[in-house]
């Protein structure tokens, strides 16, 4: 049996580099929405074209569109023996319906690890990212702008997760290695029949 994740972090701290190394090491796979949402824009259908003004200006795509593309590709054969989401939940709404989902699934999350950095950290790593990648939305004005996004609407997620005990802290500033060998201990801590 697979595990069921979540990693939640503010933008930069890490959350796809550690969720493909969780991909890897554990068989499951790496489900990012901002990764689908970035595929349907480049292929330029109209939902694309609808998604795309979100993603440049550093907003959130509205939570029901979301949640359809999760419900569906969590409904996909290769999930069926765990996930590691990356970006979802980003919302309390999100968050719900993560759970109503699960719950029809008969699977409720093992853990939720949160990669704790400070702001400072987050603004040279997205910058020194938007020299690789040149993804639109990691120009300086625009990442200023999804950390406050995150402040205002991702981290009351924290709470939540704490609420129902499924919150686990990483102190997601270090090296990759040293970040990964954390989660690897959470990972390790879960009751046995969630792995
Ligand atoms: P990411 O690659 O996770 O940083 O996501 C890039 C962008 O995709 C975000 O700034 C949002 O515009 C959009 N996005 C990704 N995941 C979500 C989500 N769960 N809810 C709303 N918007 C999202």
């Amino acid at each position: 049996m697979g595990v069921d994740l979540v990693l939640l972090g503010p933008p930069g701290s890490g959350k796809g580099t550690q969720a493909a190394r969780l991909s890897a090491a554990l068989s499951i796979p790496h489900i990012a929405t901002g990764d689908i949402f970035r595929a349907l824009v480049e292929a330029g259908t109209p939902l694309g074209q609808r998604v795309k003004a979100f993603l440049e200006r550093g907003e959130l795509v509205p939570d029901d569109l979301v949640i359809d593309v999760i419900r569906h590709r969590l409904g996909q054969a290769d999930a069926t023996h765990g996930f590691v989401l990356d970006g979802f939940p980003r919302t309390v709404p999100q968050a719900e319906a993560l759970d109503r989902l699960l719950v029809e699934l008969g699977r409720p999350l093992d853990a939720v690890v949160y990669l704790q950095a400070d702001r400072q950290s987050l603004i040279e790593r997205l910058g020194q990212r938007a020299e690789v990648e040149g993804r639109s939305d990691d120009r300086p004005d625009v990442i200023l702008h999804r950390i406050d996004v995150f402040l205002e609407q991702t981290a009351p997620l924290i709470d939540y997760y704490r609420r129902n005990s499924k919150l686990r802290l990483v102190d997601g500033t270090r090296l990759p290695d040293a970040v990964a060998a954390s989660i690897r201990e959470v990972i390790d801590s879960l009751p046995r029949d969630a792995v």
